[in-house]
């Protein structure tokens, strides 16, 4: 008995079946514009604790185990869990994969360019969670230790990693809100036609 094929979006990919499938496409068409501005604001959130870290580090002298950002002094299990790292990466990767559907033409190439970049910065903090929950550290350690962190240190690398995800990730959303017509394909959400803030009178 042949089965009819699973539907596909216009640009081929399946979206995901049932509840789950109504809210991404609920976040792809008309709730896209507040999803993608609540999305910027944790990264946002998030760059603010890892610049105020280096700050710490770079401009104060502190040493690196006391640099915690600003909440992590007041709770400094934000910094030390590795559970908490993990559940940023997880949230980061679930976010560019959740609005995705609604990225077209060339702000689409720079989103996906962020989520490959998220998924592979998402499986070193895998590593770093399966080390800390095990106690066996990668090739004999002191801590536990991700693949490019036998290269570069561990705060070095993740300014390093939150760079090359956030980068590609404005660059698409900023696309996104322009959509030129020689996009070939239209977005699902209205973004790009909202209204914009126009000062007049000066
Ligand atoms: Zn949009």
């Amino acid at each position: 008995m042949p089965t009819s094929p699973p539907p596909t979006s216009p640009d081929g990919t399946t979206p995901p079946a049932g509840a789950l499938r109504t809210a991404v496409a609920a976040l792809n068409a008309r709730h896209h514009h507040v999803a993608l501005l609540l999305f910027a604001a944790i990264v946002v959130a998030h760059w603010a604790e890892h610049l105020a870290q280096a700050f710490q580090i770079y401009a104060l002298g502190w040493p690196k185990p006391a640099a915690g950002g600003v909440l992590g002094l007041v709770w400094p299990w934000l910094v030390t869990s590795e559970w908490m790292h993990y559940g940023y990466a997880v949230v980061m990767l679930g976010g560019l994969v959740a609005l995705r559907h609604a990225f077209t033409g060339p702000s689409r190439t720079w989103w996906n360019a962020a989520l490959w970049i998220q998924a592979w910065h998402h499986v070193e903090h895998l590593l770093l969670l399966v080390q800390a929950s095990t106690g066996a550290y990668l090739l004999g350690a002191s801590a536990p230790t991700s693949i490019a962190q036998l290269i570069i240190p561990r705060v070095e690398l993740h300014l390093f990693y939150n760079t090359v995800v956030t980068v590609p990730m404005v660059v698409a959303m900023v696309l996104h809100r322009r959509n030129r017509p020689a996009d070939a394909a239209q977005p699902t959400c209205r973004c790009a036609t909202r209204p914009r803030v126009v000062l007049v009178g000066g």
